[in-house]
């Protein structure tokens, strides 16, 4: 059994030469994860307030672009996915904040 759990370690565990440690890394998708929709345009030039750990397939920021808010993706290029995405939904700071906390917990992608 010990070898099955080590198959099941999080990625985390042997990235870790790779990984700067700086910024989090959001959770692995929960069950009812909220599925935001991606778009390959977004809002405009904006601030990255936030961002997750850049050792991911996937990495995310939270931008504000003049106090609206969208979340950024850059993803390794794959089938069916753009490198680089934003979020079709945007929203005010508390609501984006929110939505930055659900992201990290799995609880949106
Ligand atoms: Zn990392």
């Amino acid at each position: 059994m010990t070898a099955s759990a080590v198959d099941l370690a999080p990625p985390d565990a042997y990235t870790d030469e790779d990984c700067p440690g700086i910024s989090p890394h959001p959770a692995v998708p929960r069950p009812g994860c909220t599925a935001l929709r991606w778009i390959g345009q977004g809002l405009g030039p904006g601030r990255v307030v936030a961002y997750t750990c850049s050792c991911q397939m996937t990495a995310y920021g939270l931008v504000s672009c003049v106090g609206i808010y969208q979340f950024h993706r850059r993803t390794l290029p794959r089938l069916g996915v753009p490198p680089v995405s934003w979020t079709a939904e945007w929203w005010r700071r508390g609501e984006a904040h929110e939505w930055w906390r659900r992201l990290l917990a799995g609880q949106a992608r």
